[in-house]
């Protein structure tokens, strides 16, 4: 990982370390950075905010989802032979 300067922040920059901002994958030097820079910066603030909800959205619309029978079933006797 490296740590991108203060300065070098621009809108594109906040928007190609989103997902590892959220992730909580950066540096913490490099976190902090998109902090400071978000809370003057407007439009990249909105762009993790929506983005961080777009992502938990996400997460729970799929937690709703069941598997088919047939496919826990296959994937049971899978992991079973696997064994
Ligand atoms: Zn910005």
């Amino acid at each position: 990982m490296k740590t991108i300067p203060i300065s070098a922040f621009a809108r594109g920059k906040v928007q190609s370390l989103l997902d590892a901002f959220i992730d909580n994958e950066l540096l913490v030097e490099t976190s902090l950075d998109i902090i400071r820079h978000t809370s003057r910066c407007h439009n990249c603030e909105t762009l993790i905010r929506d983005a961080t909800s777009l992502r938990l959205r996400v997460q729970l619309a799929v937690q709703k989802i069941e598997a088919p029978a047939h496919l826990c079933r296959n994937l049971s006797q899978l992991i079973s032979r696997l064994r």
